[in-house]
């Protein structure tokens, strides 16, 4: 095999981060990397396309109009202060994507809280790992997606994956899994669930919704059948005893009755997780989107902690529990976007920290602000934000409700995007600002093991391209703010980093670009050492000894099931579900764009099995509308026989007509905020004639010159 030259980056997808080198003709190979092991899948092997694609932005627009970058920018700063001067500083939301680098995540949330002063920003990791953050922080004191190496999983002799279909999400990761019995929580027979029975695994296949009844089921039986740990319990943890009531009456009978999980599969799901657990053997529990996209995902989260804590692996060499983050940087966006170190904004501490490294007031700051579902609804609103600034996220296509969404957005007086292709979103925006993406930058990403990685400039951008921070830049200057307060050169930002973060639960301090670039695997946190100290190595694996809250111990967290917000009712008689497909990246924004992934999966479907498929009215094949209370999807039918009757299943990266987000319900959870994305009530009606998908732009009516 021919040895690819060029420069050593990682993929600007998942958060998998597979290690690739990339040309200076922006051509992709893989390379060794502990994530991926030299495997990419077919998103990352086809990345280089967007790089020259034509569709590429090239020149700030205005109203769909070329304009130069000054005339751009000086738009959106009048139409910021414009806005601000009758609204007050709340009257901009900001919002940022999962893919932006730290230093980019960072400086946006600076931007924000010092430039703009508002309380009104939020990422789209609230709709992506939120749940299993809020309920990783109760339980263990602090949250890291996997508190340990990946690496660490190939080892493993039994993993749980509830509601994570890595085969298609991030295949490299299958390959630790080799020899691992896999029991898969999924109500479709994902092709990671096809995977798990060639095991001699699992696949549980509840109704959608009752997740938290399943896995509160797995720890009544591991209870009951003596398969806790309880040296580990008494050792490491706090609140065993509520949790061993809470769980009594969720006997597997109940259980089946609630989510159809079969008694005799709940049971030999427990008696492999125990099983392996006692003989010595690694074991794992992982969730995933699937379980964690609910209003109840936090209680889901937990129900699955408290079953890992009762078999004593969280912290314990070889076993764990983790969330598979699934955004690009959706683990460094969390860490930074809001205060930098994984610091409370409501904190006293936290904000004296950052504004001293900032040069403000702590006075100045804005406190708590509105989460991503909930800033988005009361966009244009009297009491909402009447403007958005949005970096490199398409939420006409990825929100909840997207239809209501993508209203809001257009009640807007000024929308700006930043971004590299003239996504859905992007199209309806007042200013659009052409901006660099991965194989043309540099900065540093966090992947989903609290790993910090170096991204680094394999080419030039476009003529006409700017960074996100020229962007912030420019912007904060036109502002009133010092140049300087604001910089562009992404090194110089992420030492600022590392000084905000210093201190913090994600400390970043120690980790040095010149450290990464010497090639060390440096997992946060990483404090600074003391002159004349040797450097912290870094903390690639969490809890070995002690758990994040002061006393030490972990929590036992009781938590009960209530079922989805939207029942299934006589209008309503299906649960809708959605997901990923393999050729496919979140918003499709950037994968549908790429030859090879438009051409496997072209246009959005709906699986459906046969019999529900015929009671409807369908054929494979057939066009049908999905419709729910918020709105319909139009979708070709797939029947396949292994799905549950009660459910049809549709992948959420398609536009127009296709989005799947118009029929997802927007109820959010208590704690996380995170929406309801992963069940809802619909039912399927034939539709004759033409096809007739629209893919239009929407318009954004009659507004006000911004
Ligand atoms: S999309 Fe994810 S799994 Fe695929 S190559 Fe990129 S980082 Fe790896």
């Amino acid at each position: 095999m021919a040895v690819m030259t060029g420069v050593d980056t990682h993929c600007p997808y998942c958060a998998l981060q597979c290690g690739m080198k990339v040309g200076c003709a922006g051509e992709i190979s893989p390379r060794p990397f502990p994530t991926n092991r030299g495997g990419l899948c077919r998103k990352g092997w086809t990345a280089g396309e967007l790089l020259g694609h034509p569709e590429r932005l090239t020149t700030p627009l205005l109203h769909g109009r070329p304009v130069s970058w000054d005339d751009a920018l000086d738009v959106a700063a009048a139409g910021i202060r414009r806005v601000q001067a009758t609204g007050g500083p709340d009257a901009i939301g900001v919002f940022g994507g999962g893919g932006l680098t730290n230093e980019k995540a960072y400086q946006l949330g600076k931007f924000a809280r010092v430039a703009l002063g508002t309380s009104q920003i939020d990422y789209n990791g609230r709709f992506c790992m939120s749940s299993a953050a809020a309920a990783g922080l109760r339980a263990f004191g602090l949250d890291r997606g996997m508190p340990f190496p990946v690496t660490d999983i190939g080892a493993a002799q039994v993993v749980l994956l509830a509601g994570s279909n890595i085969a298609e999400t991030m295949p490299p990761l299958l390959g630790p899994l080799t020899n691992a019995q896999l029991i898969v929580l999924d109500p479709r027979r994902s092709a990671t669930a096809i995977r798990a029975l060639a095991s001699g695994g699992l696949h549980l296949q509840p109704e959608p919704g009752t997740d938290l009844a399943v896995a509160l089921g797995l720890l009544h039986v591991v209870i009951s059948e003596g398969w806790c740990d309880e040296t580990y319990v008494a050792a490491r943890t706090a609140g065993f005893t509520e949790i061993r009531r809470a769980v009594a009456s969720w006997w597997p009978e109940r259980v089946e009755r609630v989510s159809g999980v079969g008694v005799a599969q709940l049971r030999r799901a427990a008696e492999l997780l125990g099983g392996a657990h006692r003989r010595g053997g690694g074991v794992y529990v992982l969730t995933g989107r699937g379980v964690e996209q609910h209003a109840t995902g936090t209680a889901t989260v937990s129900a699955f902690i408290d079953l890992a804590l009762a078999l004593g692996l969280p912290g314990t060499p070889g076993s764990g529990y983790g969330c598979v983050t699934g955004q690009g940087n959706g683990q460094g966006g969390r860490e930074h976007g809001q205060l930098p170190g994984y610091r409370r904004i409501d904190d006293p501490a936290a904000r004296a920290h950052v504004s001293g490294v900032w040069g403000v007031d702590p006075q100045t700051l804005p406190g708590v602000g509105r989460s991503a579902y909930e800033l988005f609804d009361a966009l244009g609103t009297p009491a909402g934000p009447k403007a958005l600034l949005l970096f490199g996220s398409n939420p006409v296509v990825s929100a909840p409700n997207a239809g209501h969404i993508t209203e809001r957005l257009g009640a807007l007086d000024l929308l700006v995007v930043a971004d590299f292709v003239l996504s859905e979103t992007a199209a309806m925006a007042d200013v659009v600002l052409p901006v660099t993406q991965w194989a043309e930058e540099e900065g540093t990403m966090t992947n989903l093991e609290g790993r910090v990685l170096r991204r680094r400039q394999a080419l030039d951008p476009p003529s006409g391209v700017r960074s996100d921070l020229d962007v912030l830049h420019g912007l904060a200057v036109r502002l009133g703010q010092p140049a300087a307060r604001f910089r562009t050169d992404p090194r110089e930002v992420y030492d600022e980093l590392r000084a905000a973060s210093a201190g913090g639960s994600a400390d970043y301090s120690g980790i040095t670009w010149e450290r990464l670039d010497a090639g060390e695997a440096l997992h946060w946190p990483c404090p600074a050492a003391a002159a004349g100290d040797p450097p912290h190595p870094g903390t690639p694996r969490l809890f070995t000894e002690r758990f994040a809250h002061p006393d030490g111990l972990a929590r036992f967290v009781p938590v009960e099931h209530t079922g989805p917000a939207e029942p299934v009712s006589p209008e309503f008689p299906l649960h809708g579900t959605t997901g990923r497909v393999l050729a496919h990246y979140q918003s499709g924004a950037q994968t549908r764009r790429v030859t090879e992934l438009a051409a496997a999966d072209p246009e959005t479907f709906v699986e459906v099995h046969p019999d529900t498929a015929a009671a409807a009215g369908l054929d494979d094949g057939a066009w049908t509308r999905v419709v729910a209370r918020r709105g319909a999807v139009l979708a070709t039918v797939r029947t396949d026989e292994s799905l549950r009757t009660d459910t049809v299943f549709l992948p959420f990266h398609f536009p127009g007509d296709q989005r799947a987000n118009l029929m997802t319900n927007p109820a959010l959870d208590p704690i996380s905020r995170m929406p309801e994305f992963k069940v809802c009530a619909v039912r399927l009606e034939p539709v004759s004639g033409n096809r007739g998908y629209s893919h239009d732009c929407h318009s954004r009516g009659e507004r006000s010159e911004p």
